[in-house]
This record gives C-alpha cells, sequence and structure tokens, in this order.
C-alpha cells in the first residue's frame, strides 16, 4: 500500500517496524462539547485506513486518547480554557462534562460505524506518566523550568519544525490576534510540559508533582500515552491537518528527545471539512453534529458515504445541497442492490477481478472516491446477483456502508407494504395515503405543501408523529 505521509510529503510504501503488525494512533476528541461532523470526516477517514489494514492481513493495535485534561483554547498557551468553558455553560464539573461528552462521541462514533480503537485512555488517567516523562526530559536536558512552569528548550533540536519550513520569525508569537508573549521561554517555539501557574483561579483538576501543584500540558498527553501501550516505536499518527502544528510537531520533539531515536514513521493527515463561511469548528459554538443530521432526516450512512466519495486530502465543502445530493446517490444504490437476485454461485474469476480494483484504489493511498466507483463497477459487471452480493459484502467490511443490510430493509419494508391489507375505513385510508403525500412533498422539499397536510389532518383530530422508522399518528 502507498501511503502519503506528512513527514516526507510524498506517497510512500507502507512497511510497518514489526513484519505483519501495525501499531496506529489517533488523536482524540477535546470532550468539551459535542463532535462536530467536520471531527467525524477526520475519525470516519481515519476509520478506513484502520480497516483497510486489517483487510489487507495486517494486525492492527490504535490507541486513541480522550483529552479531559482542561486546555486551553489558543495552542499558545492562553485564551480559555476549554473544559472549563464547557462545565461553566452546562453548571456541571469538569469530570461530569467529559464523560457527557466522551459517551456522545462514542454514540456519534456507532451510528457512523466508526470502529472503536482497542485502547482509549483519557488523559487525567495517565499523569504520573506525563511526570515521569517530564522528569526524564529535564535530566536529558531539553526541559527548563520558568516561572513556575516546565518548558520544552526547541533549541536543543536539530530539526523541530519537521512538517513545514517555517522559521522562527515566522510564529510571531505576540503578533497573533488573542496571543500573548510569554515571557518565560527561552525561544518562542518552546511550549509548556507542565503548569504550576494557571492563569486561571478556578482551575477544577491539579495535581501534585515535583514543581508544584499543576497540571500537564496538551501535546505531552499524546505522547506518553501513545509510549505507553504502543512501546517506542509507532507505524502510523494521525489527526486532523490543523493538528499538525503545534501539537504533532511538539509531539514529535518530545517522544525523538525522551526516546533517543526516530519515533513514528508515519504522519497521516486529514483535511477540513469546511462549510461556505469556512472551517468548521467546535470553539466557535455553532456547528453541525450528527443528531442534527438524523433529526433532519438523514440517515448516518449518507453522510458516510459523502465522507468516501472525497479524498483525504482534499479539504471537503458541506452544504445540504451536497449532503441531498449524496442521500439521492445513496438512495439509488440501495436500491439497485435490493434488486440482486440471492441464489447461485460465486463466480471466483469475477470476484477476483473487482475485488483486484477495489484493492488497487485503496492501495493508492487510500482513494476512496474510486472505491466506491468500485461498488458501481460491481453492480454493472456481467455476473449473477450472488457474486454481486458477496463482493458487496467483502468490499463493506472496509467501507461499512450497511449496503446489504439498507437493501435488504428495503426489500423487507416493500414486503411489508405489500401485504398490509387496505383498511376498510375511508377515513382511515385517507390518513394513510396523506401520510404518504406529506412524504413525497417532503422528498421534494415541498414544506409548504407538507405543512398544509399536517395542518389539514390536525383539524379533524389527527396528530401526525414523526419517527426514524417513519410517520405514524394519533386519533383525538
Ligand atoms: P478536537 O476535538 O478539537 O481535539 O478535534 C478532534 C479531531 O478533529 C482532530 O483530529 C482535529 O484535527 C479534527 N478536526 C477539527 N476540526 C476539523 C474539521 N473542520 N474538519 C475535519 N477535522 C477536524
Ligand atoms: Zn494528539
Amino acid at each position: 500500500m502507498y501511503l502519503y505521509n506528512s513527514l516526507t510529503k510524498t506517497k510512500d510504501e507502507f512497511v510497518p517496524h514489526e513484519p505483519g503488525k501495525v501499531s496506529m494512533y489517533t488523536c482524540g476528541p477535546t470532550v468539551y462539547h459535542f463532535a462536530h461532523i467536520g471531527n467525524l470526516r477526520t475519525y470516519i477517514m481515519e476509520d478506513i485506513l484502520d480497516r483497510y489494514l486489517r483487510y489487507s492481513g495486517y494486525d492492527v493495535t490504535r490507541v486513541m486518547n480522550i483529552t479531559d485534561v482542561g486546555h486551553l483554547t489558543s495552542d499558545a498557551d492562553t485564551g480559555e480554557d476549554k473544559m472549563l468553558k464547557g462545565a461553566k455553560r452546562e453548571k456541571k464539573t469538569v469530570m461530569e462534562i467529559a464523560q457527557f461528552y466522551t459517551d456522545k462521541f462514542f454514540e456519534d462514533c456507532n451510528a457512523l460505524n466508526i470502529r472503536r480503537p482497542e485502547v482509549v485512555e483519557p488523559a487525567t488517567g495517565c499523569i504520573d506518566e506525563f511526570i515521569r516523562v517530564i522528569e526524564s526530559l529535564i535530566e536529558k536536558g531539553y526541559a527548563y523550568e520558568a516561572g513556575g512552569n516546565i518548558y520544552f528548550d526547541t533549541s536543543k533540536l536539530e530539526q523541530y519544525y519537521v512538517f513545514h519550513n517555517f522559521e522562527e520569525e515566522d510564529l510571531a508569537v505576540g503578533v497573533r490576534e488573542g496571543v500573548e508573549e510569554d515571557g518565560n521561554k527561552r525561544n518562542k517555539a518552546d511550549f509548556v510540559l507542565w503548569f504550576t501557574k494557571s492563569k486561571f483561579d478556578d482551575q477544577e483538576l491539579k495535581w501534585n508533582s515535583p514543581w508544584g501543584v499543576g497540571y500537564p500540558g496538551w501535546h505531552i498527553e499524546c505522547s506518553c500515552i501513545s509510549m505507553k501501550h504502543l512501546g517506542g516505536h509507532l507505524d502510523i499518527h494521525c489527526g486532523g491537518i490543523d493538528n499538525a502544528f503545534p501539537h504533532h510537531t511538539n509531539e514529535i520533539a518530545q517522544s525523538e528527545a525522551y526516546l533517543g531515536h526516530k519515533w513514528c514513521n508515519w504522519w497521516v493527515h486529514v483535511l477540513h471539512l469546511n462549510t461556505n463561511s469556512g472551517k468548521m469548528s467546535k470553539s466557535k459554538g455553532e456547528f453541525l453534529t450528527v443528531s442534527l443530521l438524523m433529526d433532519k432526516g438523514y440517515d448516518p450512512m449518507v453522510y458516510r458515504f459523502f465522507c468516501l466519495q472525497s479524498h483525504y486530502r482534499k479539504s471537503l465543502v458541506f452544504s445540504w445541497e451536497n449532503m441531498d445530493n449524496a442521500k439521492v446517490a445513496f438512495n439509488k444504490l440501495i436500491a439497485r442492490i435490493a434488486t440482486l437476485e440471492k441464489d447461485g454461485e460465486v463466480d471466483g474469476a469475477v470476484f477476483a477481478e473487482q475485488k483486484a480494483s477495489f484493492v488497487k484504489a485503496l492501495d493508492n493511498d487510500l482513494n476512496t472516491s474510486l472505491a466506491v466507483t468500485a461498488v458501481y463497477d460491481v453492480l454493472k459487471a456481467k455476473t449473477n446477483g450472488a457474486t454481486k452480493r458477496a463482493l458487496l459484502a467483502d468490499f463493506d467490511t472496509v467501507l461499512c456502508l450497511d449496503l446489504l443490510a439498507h437493501a435488504d430493509a428495503l426489500n423487507a419494508e416493500k414486503n411489508a407494504e405489500a401485504e398490509k391489507p387496505a383498511s376498510d375505513d375511508p377515513f382511515i385510508r385517507e390518513i394513510e395515503e396523506l401520510i404518504e403525500a406529506r412524504k413525497t412533498a417532503k422528498k421534494e422539499k415541498n414544506y409548504a405543501e407538507a405543512d398544509r397536510i399536517r395542518a389539514y389532518l390536525a383539524d379533524k383530530g389527527v396528530t401526525l408523529v414523526d419517527t426514524k422508522e417513519g410517520t405514524t399518528y394519533k386519533l383525538d
């Protein structure tokens, strides 16, 4: 498999450190709010990578952190504490907020068929580990104490800016909006490993450390959690592109200073989901969630399908129109799959040929849009339904769009509809017909007509109830 590596800036043939095994680390969510569908684009694409490596025969171990220690809204050690901001907003404790949004995050992942990594570790569970690594960095001369905080000394490294060709001046700390210069730092790029001088008097979570009561910097958690579970050689580290600097750059600095050798070989970054008004961002407070998509009648698989239609190294624009197009295409695809005959024998030659083009697409830096094309090619292939269904089942172990399950559900729905005896009561028949007419009106975005039908029935004492399974009604 060829996989783009942000370190080498080329598509390199993927070779794990240990043959047949892959260690993979994913930056997890900051749990002070719901994950937005932009965050989830990143997790969907990382999930595809994880599943494709397994499909290719690798034994994958994947680790993810949960950022539940309060970190600052700006990466330059200033701004507001995100966790505290969430706790204040909802009048809860920081730990209550963390638990609630961690659970919500995994509910969203479930809805989108995103596999849970083997290890999920909250930062607050690893404080001793952070302290141990920071102590070692001080001993090795890579970290210093200033003004009560411990900083990583970036001048001790041969090369600090590994992903970008930033010069120190480009950082222009102190000039960037809302970022104050930290006088304790020896070099502008230095970053905090441990804070004891919190700018927040009411910081809730603090721990004892050799340097006083305080809390860890953000970057140290990913280095430590990864090394704790995956050892000193990591094959793949992934995250959204915004994490490349400073987060991943700092992770590399401190991990390699600690280990004394190269730490991670592949850095995989997913580009952002944007709206027409720019990047979707949690800290702006206004964003789209999976439950909002579901409330608006979109199956979560439509969003996964939408993401798979584009390449992870291109930014993706979200709009309702794009979602509607994805929905129409997905429903058409399911309707075509639903017509496939189940009987017959799988044709081995056709199976191998079609599978080869699916593999070729994903082997080329995870080209998911070509992998989706391979699904359509299966439907067009000159072979029986059983071969096609077998291929779709195989591809779906990676794509995870629940293709056959959706097609079977559609057929079951049609059969149930056909078997349902029409009511003798003309009033009930009218209600049922109007529910159907309203469904069509909504599909055609004729909301005025849909509302007119609802009001008309309400007048007659019929209340419509919209559920995920469809519309039912109650009589007064
Ligand atoms: P956070 O919860 O903010 O730490 O972010 C969780 C993951 O989502 C990280 O890998 C981020 O890089 C990624 N991310 C943040 N914003 C976006 C976006 N608009 N589109 C895609 N990924 C994003
Ligand atoms: Zn991280």
